[in-house]
């Protein structure tokens, strides 16, 4: 991640809920391992923190449904045995999992998959169409992180992304349905985070793994008005009006919850979903009132101005903790942000 990121205090768990009242299976009941950090959420769901960036930043899921596993997403190569752990601790074998789940293919989600599916010997990929050929190839994809984040950064960070053989990928297109063991999923193609971006539906626990596309939203953050949400804009296929659009799609199953990569279970998905909405918009009003103006510095300007929106938000939502602290959590995403605004802006404005 960016240059001086750096580890925050102790491991926090997230508060357990079983999402609708169905019991747990003893097996899968929750453990944290020795840096493990998962946390059961019900519904034979496991999420898992990848330990990506700071404890409680990154997380990948695990879906248990009668003795078979699919997981959702799966951090950096150091995240593997933190995934092989959490399977361990389910009670279950590598040979156990059928599907590996990618929201889409940025390296915080995606850059472990190769190593991950070495491990897995049954497993399939699945991965949108536009994804899809950077995990069989991902020496596009290495190119386009190393821009974002430089070459010693990303060697440190995500080490060597491996490729994943064409044969054990499957695309997921939009409406594109299959099955854990009889258990329906399906995925809808989401555009507005990336352009290589979908969300999983599971029917059981009537919630979306949302990737990056339902936002950000740190526990730290949490108040009794519930969850601080923020948009993430990353580079370089930010849309917002795209992005809205997926969101909107998103809360036409009836959610009762949403699984972030960024992190964790958070809900209830349709006031979120409002809020998130806004923010996408108060975040393209700052870029526009920043960027419009030709002046020296735009991208120093830009990261001010975003700190600025978003301390103010976390003041309104009742977030007590000092500004340094604010800022330290949402350091990256906002250094990220601003990067990704600016290629909108680049792209919609001719700059
Ligand atoms: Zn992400």
């Amino acid at each position: 991640m960016a240059p001086g990121a750096r580890h925050r205090g102790g491991l926090r768990r997230l508060p357990g809920r079983d999402g609708g009242g169905v019991p747990v299976a003893a097996a899968l009941v929750a453990r944290r391992g020795p840096g493990g950090g998962d946390v059961n959420a019900g519904h034979g769901i496991v999420a898992i923190d990848t330990g990506f960036h700071r404890p409680c930043f990154d997380a990948a899921y695990l879906l248990v449904e009668r003795g078979r596993a699919a997981f959702v997403d799966c951090g950096t190569n150091h995240s593997v045995p933190r995934m092989l752990g959490a399977l361990g601790r389910a009670g279950l074998k590598p040979a156990d999992v059928d599907w590996l789940v990618l929201t889409h293919v940025h390296l915080d989600h995606a850059g472990g998959a190769g190593a991950l599916m070495r491990e897995l010997p049954n497993a399939r990929l699945l991965v949108h169409p536009r994804g899809a050929p950077h995990m069989i190839d991902p020496s596009r994809l290495i190119a386009g992180a190393t821009a974002v984040y430089g070459e010693a950064e990303m060697t440190r960070s995500y080490g060597e992304i491996l490729p994943v053989p064409a044969a054990r990928v499957v695309e997921a297109p939009e409406g594109f349905a299959f099955d854990l063991a009889g258990r329906p999923l399906h995925c809808i193609d989401t555009p507005g985070h990336a352009r290589h971006h979908l969300c999983l539906w599971d029917a059981r626990s009537r919630c979306w793994f949302t990737g990056d596309t339902f936002g950000l939203s740190y526990r730290e953050l949490d108040t009794g008005n519930g969850p601080f949400i923020l948009p993430t804009t990353t580079p370089v296929q930010f849309d917002p009006e795209a992005l809205k659009t997926s969101i909107g799609r998103l809360l036409e199953t009836g959610p009762i919850g949403m699984y972030l990569t960024h992190f964790g279970r958070v809900e209830p998905p349709q006031a979120l979903a409002r809020v998130l909405c806004e923010r996408i918009d108060a975040t393209v009003e700052t870029t526009r009132h920043v960027l419009s103006v030709p002046q020296a510095d735009p991208h120093g300007r830009l990261v001010q101005a975003l700190r600025a929106l978003y301390l103010q938000a976390t003041r309104a939502h009742g977030v007590d903790l000092p500004d340094a602290q604010v800022i330290d959590l949402l350091g990256v995403d906002i250094e990220l942000n601003a990067q990704g605004l600016q290629v909108w802006w680049a792209k919609t404005h001719g700059a």
